[in-house]
Formats: C-alpha cells, structure tokens, sequence
C-alpha cells in the first residue's frame, strides 16, 4: 500500500528543513532545489510525489529512470540522473536526463559530448568530485578538478554547469561540513575558467542536507527523507 498522506507530510518536512537551513546560511529558500531521488520506487509513489508539487526527480539508474520517464513524461519534470554511468550506456541516458550529475571520469564525460555532439545538441551536467577520497566513491580527485575542467570546457556539447559531491557516511551530518566545503571552494576556483559554468552545487542527501545547504549547496537529492526507506530487490 502507497501512504500516499505520507510523502505529502513528508515532503513537507523537507521544504521546512530547507527553508530553515537556507534562511540560517543567509539565502532564500527558493535558491535551494530539492531533487525527489525515486530510485527503488514505483511509479505511484512518485505520482503522490508530484501531485505533493515535485517537479525535480532524480533516479540512479538508467533503465530504470527510462522505464519511468516512459511512463510519467517530461512535461513539467525535470529528470536528473545521479548515479554512475556507464560509458556505453551514455546515448541511453541523453535520451531521458535533462542534467547528469556523476560524470565522474573523463571517458564518460567525452562521451557524453560526443554522443551529445552527434545529435546536434548539447548536455547540461555536473562533475562529481570525490571529496572524501573513499575508494568506494566515484569522481574526480579535488586536485584533478581543474586541469580537468580547462580541457573539457572546450567540448562544446558537454555544458558542464557545477559540481556534484558525496560525503562519506557519518552520524554527525556537521562532520561532513568539511567535504561539502571543499566543493564550494573548487567551484569558487574554477568559476571563471572559459567554457564552464559553475551554477549548481550538488550536495547533501537525507542524513546531511542542512549541512550541505549551510555550505552553499543549490541542489539536494533527498530520498528517503519523502519517500521512506527503499526495499533494495536482491
Ligand atoms: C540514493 C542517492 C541519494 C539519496 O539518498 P537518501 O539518503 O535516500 O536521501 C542521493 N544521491 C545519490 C548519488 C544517491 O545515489
């Protein structure tokens, strides 16, 4: 059974803790855009998300987010992709993602160009940065970030507009202020590099998005927080 009553109550506890965590950084609310993460979800608890008013859906894997973007369409809804992506299944993910936020290694992100390229058009995505330095993390090291940044800004499909970090899993989410810091500096270096823009900081998900907000993130992908936990097929 959907407990439809509570992704509505829930959703609403997140726009709060949002609001709240924004005011106390010194910036408005509506700066900060919470992307719905519906991986592991059906298409009927993410309908209850939508008519709870989200408009931001983020989904991990791409057949699965293509299965439901087939099913709930673009109109109104901005898909974002935020979990590793293959190299070969670049095409499939520009078929859906309107913003790719793990482009996490220098072969996907020319791919994505060049896939991007052959289409005629181009693809707005985040660099994930792997702050924490965890070897089960994806992304790029804070000190290739740059040099990375100056060559592919030239890839002309590739719109590279931000960064995209995971923190480490800790109980205290103030213990993840640090990496979430990090990645505001490298987007406070790299801002004025040619070809790239530094718009969206992708930072914080349900255990530490105020901290996240606290340190400049514009875009949170909350899950569990509106949706409740996620039963993980085997
Ligand atoms: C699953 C996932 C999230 C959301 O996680 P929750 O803890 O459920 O909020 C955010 N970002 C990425 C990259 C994820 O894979």
């Amino acid at each position: 059974m959907i407990l439809v009553s509570n992704i509505t109550g829930n959703l609403a506890a997140v726009r709060q803790s949002v609001a709240r965590a924004a005011l106390a950084a010194g910036r408005k609310p509506e700066d900060v855009t919470i992307v719905a993460v519906s991986k592991n979800h059906t298409v009927d608890e993410i309908r209850a998300a939508l008519a709870a008013g989200v408009t931001h859906l983020g989904e991990n894997r791409v057949q699965e987010a293509a299965a439901k973007h087939a099913e709930l369409g673009a109109a109104g809804l901005t898909w974002h992709l935020i979990g590793s992506l293959q190299t070969n299944k670049a095409k499939q993910a520009l078929a859906f993602a309107d913003l790719i936020h793990s482009v996490d290694r220098p072969e996907l992100a020319f791919e994505l160009h060049r896939q991007a390229e052959r289409l005629g058009r181009s693809i707005d995505c985040l660099i994930q940065v792997n702050t924490s330095l965890e070897d089960s993390k994806h992304g790029f090291t804070a000190e290739g970030t740059l040099p990375f940044l100056r060559e592919a800004g030239r890839w002309g499909s590739l719109r590279i507009v931000g960064l995209m970090t995971m923190a480490p899993p800790i109980d205290d989410p103030e213990q993840a202020r640090p990496y979430f810091r990090q990645l505001r500096q490298l987007a406070e270096q790299a801002a004025d590099l040619p070809g790239v823009q530094m718009r969206w900081l992708s930072m914080g998900m349900s255990g530490d998005y105020e901290a996240a907000i606290m340190e400049g993130a514009n875009l949170v992908r909350i899950g569990t927080a509106i949706f409740g936990p996620r039963a993980y097929p085997a």
